[in-house]
């Protein structure tokens, strides 16, 4: 496995993979959940390249980009052990070599929705470096985890409206024996909080299970944790209006303590 960090570094090493590649996008702190990507990764194509980059321009004025996790030495050996051929951890100026960047990708109306609502400007950064990592790394095809299920739809709408060539394949969510959906972020909860968290997928699983009622039931449910969501929603299986007889998707976004935890599952028909 190579590890490169400059750009200069990352071209020359491209050059010289040949046949299909995977590519994984982390903010390292790699737990099982990346680790599904990762084996996905390596089972479908000859060559996997992963970049461990904590984005900055993703990250809003008051949210936790100086506290992020950056477990650099266990993540490259997550990399190592998943088999993984090359991997980019680049610093801020590696990545914005030309400086801020001026000219950004647009996410489209669904942009400004759910996660965007809460979080303006977030899929812009997101779309952004995600394009910028695919013209350097050229991937053949691309895992995205359903845990972050619009960045998943956005990344997979980009990829089609702007002909960037990766086919954007989803991943489903790996969790914790009690439900809880792993994240980088769980760590920042305290034992109590934790105990709280699991809240959050009863809830969803909950409502999956009670699809005419999904949104009220989820929200009994979170209620009974006393967890109070940003957004608890049903909508279809690509964030569009819900249609009858087809799958559709129940996300919900909430604090508990700190952290802001995401989650969502199917609603079958
Ligand atoms: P992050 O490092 O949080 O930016 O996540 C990198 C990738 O891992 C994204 O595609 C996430 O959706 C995916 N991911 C994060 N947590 C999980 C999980 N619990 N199960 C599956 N994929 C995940």
């Amino acid at each position: 496995m190579e590890v490169v960090t400059s750009r200069a570094e990352l071209t020359a090493a491209r050059g010289q993979l040949s046949g299909d590649i995977g590519y994984v996008a982390t903010m390292g702190a790699l737990h099982a959940g990346h680790r599904a990507l990762l084996d996905r990764a390596r089972a479908g194509n000859r060559q996997v390249v992963v970049s461990i980059f904590v984005n900055p321009t993703q990250f809003g004025p008051t949210e936790d980009l100086s506290r992020y996790p950056r477990p650099i030495e266990a993540d490259l050996a997550v990399c190592e052990q998943a088999g993984a051929d090359l991997v980019w951890t680049p610093g801020v100026q590696d990545v914005y070599a030309a400086g801020d960047p001026r000219v950004t990708v647009a996410p489209g109306p669904l942009g400004n929705e759910l996660e965007g609502a809460a979080r303006p400007g977030h899929f812009a950064g997101v779309l952004t470096v995600v394009a910028k990592f695919f013209n350097l790394i050229r991937p053949t095809r691309t895992y995205f985890g359903e845990k972050d299920y619009q960045q998943l739809a956005l990344v997979r709408r980009m990829s089609l409206d702007l002909d960037l060539g990766a086919d954007v394949i989803g991943v489903p969510t790996v969790r914790e024996v009690d439900g809880l959906a792993l994240s980088s972020r769980n760590v920042y909860l305290d034992a109590v909080e934790r105990q709280r968290a699991v809240g959050i997928s009863r809830a969803l699983f909950a409502g999956a299970a009670d699809r005419p009622q999904a949104v009220g039931t989820a929200r009994a449910v979170l209620d009974e944790f006393g967890i109070v969501p940003d957004y608890l929603e049903l909508r279809g299986a690509d964030l569009g209006p819900v249609i009858d007889g087809e799958p559709a998707r129940l996300l919900v976004a909430a604090r508990v303590g700190s952290p802001r935890l995401l989650d969502n599952v199917e609603v079958a028909p």
